[in-house]
């Protein structure tokens, strides 16, 4: 089944209010198997109501409509689909009687204009609002069935909750849809495309592949959807094991959890400690560790060592090493990591130096250029990487590749 979303109101096209009812909709419509394929926002004009709602019914015959059912002028939503529907409005005694109710429990006397509240449209019927004084209603016209909540995300949650979703789930009977999600680091959205051509080439129909990239990481979603889970279930099983296959060192997660939180979780598990040594991400990597909640059980913590004279010092990186090799070089990396071991007595030890840029480059050392080393009680990996020339792009693409080569060192 599929259905659209309209949300009302000018703060949401003026960007004063972030629609969050539509994404708090669509993803429990998804759960219960109806598939959301539009969402639009309209202001509050009965003419634009009326519009939306004629497209969105030229494509499908489900709609949800959440705002302007309130007491206000400026609420026009009932009164726009009394219109289109030609439904004429007739005062609801039982619903007037509800709305005084809920005044005389606050002690305060109800503003007339309230009784807009109470006007239904003939052709409606009434979806109850315990959660505030609206009701939500409900056009079923032909094969339409249009549904209207308030715009109060607590209030259009609690009548989604009560009564839309379970109506809906019913019709929506022998329809399932399945989500996986798949997270991946270390391969931008391109190589990774060109990496799984074949294998998405090779997806059955009733399974749909999204690539969500964000910074350093490519998030994978696989929807699956049919009339029996157990079938939805194993199919993306299948089709997850042979991503495991392909990718498998660029998977980091199956869930929702961030790159930071899988470490943390990681790193809890294996009863270990971490600490970092940073020139070129300063701090970075320490400060997206931090961010988890209880990461003080597994993080000792971070030397910023941004100068030649903080990793001889503090790190104990020899002068020698540095006018040999330079500080962007795996030599360095090494040294700032086995000495940050050392110095906080960690498990693990994580080291960043790189040219950020955009100046500072060489031919030998070009902007982008960053060494990273991991060193753990077995041994020490490093790495070299070539990001670009944006600086803020190169210390956030260093931050989540340093976390990969951690992992990928927990892992070996
Ligand atoms: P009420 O009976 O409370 O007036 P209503 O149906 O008239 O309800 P609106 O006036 O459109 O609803 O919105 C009420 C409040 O709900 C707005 O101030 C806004 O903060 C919030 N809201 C409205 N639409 C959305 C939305 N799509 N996403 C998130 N919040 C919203
Ligand atoms: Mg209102």
């Amino acid at each position: 089944m599929k259905a659209e979303l309209i949300t009302i109101g000018d703060e949401l096209l003026i960007g004063q209010v972030i629609d969050t009812n539509s994404s708090w909709m669509a993803s429990h419509l998804n759960a219960v198997g109806v598939e959301v394929t539009r969402r639009l926002a309209v202001g509050d004009t009965k003419e634009a109501i009326k519009a939306a709602l004629a497209e969105a019914l030229g494509r499908v015959d489900v709609v949800l409509i959440t705002g302007g059912l309130g007491p206000t002028n400026d609420d026009l939503t009932r009164d726009a689909l009394a219109e289109y529907f030609s439904s004429n409005l007739v005062l609801h005694p039982e619903i007037l009687n509800s709305i005084e109710q809920r005044f005389i429990l606050r002690g305060i006397p109800m503003p007339s204009v309230n009784a807009r509240m109470a006007m239904v449209p003939d052709k409606a019927s009434i979806i109850q609002n315990d959660w505030g004084t609206a009701p939500g209603l409900l056009f079923e016209i032909g094969k339409a069935a249009v549904w209207v909540l308030p715009g109060v995300p607590a209030e259009m949650k609690g009548m989604m909750t009560a009564s839309v979703l379970p109506a809906l789930m019913k019709a929506a009977e022998g329809n399932t849809i399945v989500h996986r999600t798949i997270q991946t680091i270390g391969l931008a959205e391109s190589s990774l495309a060109e990496r799984l051509a074949d294998w998405e080439s090779g997806l059955p129909e009733f399974i749909r592949l999204a690539y969500l990239p964000a910074a350093g990481a490519v998030r994978l979603r696989l929807s699956a959807q049919g009339p029996n889970r157990s079938v939805l279930e194993s199919a993306l099983d299948l089709q997850v094991n042979m991503l495991q296959k392909l990718i498998g060192s660029n998977i980091f997660s199956f869930d929702d959890r961030t790159l930071e939180e899988v470490v943390g979780d990681r790193l809890k598990k294996a009863n270990a400690t971490l600490c970092t040594a940073e020139s070129c991400t300063g701090g970075a990597i320490s400060k997206l560790i931090v961010r988890v909640s209880g990461s003080s059980v597994y993080f000792k913590g971070s030397v910023v060592a941004y100068s030649y004279e903080a990793k001889e010092q503090i790190l104990g990186v020899s002068m020698d090493l540095i006018n040999k090799y330079g500080a962007v070089s795996e030599q360095c990396v090494v040294a700032m990591a086995e000495g940050a071991r050392k110095l906080l007595n960690s498990d693990y030890a994580i080291a960043t130096s790189g040219i950020a840029g955009p100046s500072g480059g060489t031919p030998q050392k070009p902007v982008g250029t960053v060494w990273m080393a991991v060193a753990s009680p077995k041994k020490t990996i490093t790495q070299c990487f070539q990001f670009g020339k944006n600086r803020e792009f190169n210390i956030e693409r260093s931050v989540s590749a340093a976390l990969h080569l951690l992992l990928n060192t927990m892992d070996s």
